[in-house]
């Protein structure tokens, strides 16, 4: 696993050197929109806490930390009206994951049919 390296994008953004249009925010959690939507809606959800990717997450957050974070991916499908018609949460991890950004986050998608879990 690599070390935490805190001039990644999103280590600004919870900085405010970067601004972004809250979604949700809490004392461990923060959403926001996805810059470059891949669906009608894609929001980001990240911890505010220094952690690489999924696995670094759970291996190392608090339960209080773990907790917050799932129930805002919860909160947010629900304020967001996809509870009904569906959605789907990614969290890319590495390369072989896609993970452009190496501060752990999930992807809610949902707004229109995803299509396949993963084309190759
Ligand atoms: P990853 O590929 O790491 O799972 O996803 C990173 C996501 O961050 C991409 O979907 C990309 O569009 C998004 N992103 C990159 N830079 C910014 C930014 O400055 N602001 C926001 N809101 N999203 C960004």
């Amino acid at each position: 696993m690599p070390l935490y390296d805190d001039s990644n994008i999103f280590a600004k953004i919870l900085r405010g050197d970067i601004p972004c249009q809250k979604v949700l925010e809490g004392p461990h959690v923060l959403a926001f929109p996805d810059l470059y939507p891949k669906a009608p809606t894609h929001i980001l959800v990240i911890p505010k806490g220094a952690y690489v990717d999924i696995a670094d997450f759970g291996a190392r957050a608090s339960e209080a930390e773990i907790t917050a974070f799932w129930r805002a991916v919860a909160d947010i499908a629900a304020q967001a009206g996809l509870k009904d018609s569906g959605f789907r949460v990614i969290a890319n991890a590495g390369a072989n994951g896609g993970q452009e950004v190496p501060h752990f986050h999930v992807h809610i998608l949902g707004g229109c049919p995803l299509g396949p879990m993963v084309s190759r």
